[in-house]
């Protein structure tokens, strides 16, 4: 015997960033909206992103920032739910929050008090949570309305909201499930792969980094498509740091990026002037001005940096310039969803509406946040495409 849905007249997905935006913009215009998680609390990763203190968004937000198959459908999204908007709303709740390196904002002190606002906003919409809720099946009836079938009951909704969130983090409850729907209901899905993640190396690179694991280098890292200058941080497992998780994005597999590791000057003529001045020093002596001294032998070998300067010709000096300022790094892959900050590919742009993220294929089904094939830089793009998705979504669900 099949008992009687509980009725909603929105239900949503996915109790993340974009979620509770969308529920909570809904629930202020008198929708009754149920969020629905399998997680046992609502926001895991805001909790933990930004290193705890939750990069909440940036103040120079462009569609440039994002990664896309169809490049053009996030501006609407961002021009009408916009950091600013964002930024009025932490104010409005007394946030303390500050600006660090190219725009991105932190809160001073706990992700917390970004999660708390959402749910304190939540409550005041009268939006119901329902955690540790496992969702069965999903089925559009007759009448157009949707039906979840969950281990908490069965549920009967005139708008649902895929807001499941990509592939990043399992161990952070990420799944499957919103693509999964997203094919029931028809929609193409763009291949998904681990984006803003490190890299691993090659067996022969690994042993010889590995012992420079902790330092961290302010580079310009490249490759035909993508240039970022930030630190690259050499850890045991391989290369991070934030110039690495942004070209991760843009990385394909079997390619080289190219590292410079000292971006803002003519290095050539600066050894050329330190062969003039300094004939005895040792190239490794010299260097160390300029970079880590454990990092010289690491790049160039032991014995070309034991050498004195005077040995080297220029060219051999515009060799080494290049080796420092032209790296080309073949990683052996990334770290894979297991430590990746976003997912690349999903949901097809196309497919949705992206002024109110609503199916082209469904009507009444809406998808949101990073299951939908837009992906942002490092820096608070994510987060902020799921509050301007989900913004969308909740003034017309
Ligand atoms: C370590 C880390 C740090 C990050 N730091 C930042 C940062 O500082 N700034 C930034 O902009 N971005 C950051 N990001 C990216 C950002 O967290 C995401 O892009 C953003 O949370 C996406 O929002 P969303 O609502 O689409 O998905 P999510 O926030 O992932 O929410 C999806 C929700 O759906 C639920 N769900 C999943 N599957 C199911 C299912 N089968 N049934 C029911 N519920 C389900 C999940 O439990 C989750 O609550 C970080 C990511 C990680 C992993």
């Amino acid at each position: 015997m099949t008992s009687r849905p509980i009725t909603t007249d929105v239900l949503i997905i996915g109790a993340g960033a974009a979620g509770l935006m969308c529920a909570i913009e809904a629930g202020k215009r008198g929708r009754t909206v149920l969020v629905l998680d399998h997680a046992n609390k609502a926001g895991k990763k805001i909790l933990m992103s930004g290193g705890g203190r939750c990069n909440f968004t940036n103040t120079d937000i462009s569609p440039d920032n994002f990664i896309s198959h169809n490049p053009h459908f996030c501006k609407s999204a961002l021009s009408r739910y916009t950091q600013w908007d964002f930024i009025a709303l932490v104010e409005r709740y007394n946030i303390a929050y500050h600006e660090r390196d190219l725009g991105k904002l932190f809160c001073d002190s706990s992700a917390k008090d970004i999660l708390n606002m959402l749910l304190a906003e939540c409550e005041q919409a009268q939006v119901t949570l329902q955690l540790e809720c496992l969702v069965d099946s999903v089925e559009n009836t007759n009448d157009g309305q949707f039906d979840i079938h969950t281990n908490q009951g069965y549920f009967r909704a005139a708008s649902l909201v895929i807001a499941s969130g990509g592939l990043s983090i399992p161990k952070m409850c990420a799944s499957p499930l919103g693509y999964q729907l997203a094919e029931q209901f028809g929609h193409h899905i763009w291949p998904t792969s681990a984006g803003l993640v490190p890299f691993t190396l090659h067996t022969q690179d690994k042993a010889s980094l590995a012992e420079l694991s902790g330092i961290s280098v302010l580079s310009e890292v490249s490759n035909p498509r993508a240039r970022f200058r930030e630190n690259i941080l050499f850890t045991h497992r391989g290369l991070s740091g934030p110039a690495i998780l942004q070209i991760s994005s843009y990385w394909q597999p079997g390619e080289a990026v190219t590292v410079n590791l000292l971006p803002d000057m003519d290095l050539l003529g600066w050894l050329k002037e330190q062969h003039a001045a300094r004939p005895n020093s040792k190239l490794k002596t010299a260097l160390a001005e300029l970079l880590p001294r454990r990092l010289i032998p690491a790049l160039l070998g032991t014995e070309v940096a034991d050498t004195p300067l005077q040995s080297f010709s220029h060219a051999r000096l515009a060799a080494v310039a290049g080796q420092l300022q032209q790296w080309s790094l073949k990683p052996n892959g990334t770290e894979g969803y297991r430590t990746a900050e976003v997912t690349l590919g999903g949901v097809d742009c196309n497919e949705l509406s992206s002024r109110t993220m609503q199916s082209s294929k469904v009507d009444g089904l809406y998808v949101i946040g990073e299951v939908v094939d837009v992906t942002g830089w490092l820096g608070g793009y994510n987060f902020q495409w799921a509050w301007s998705s989900g913004w969308c979504a909740g003034q017309v669900v």
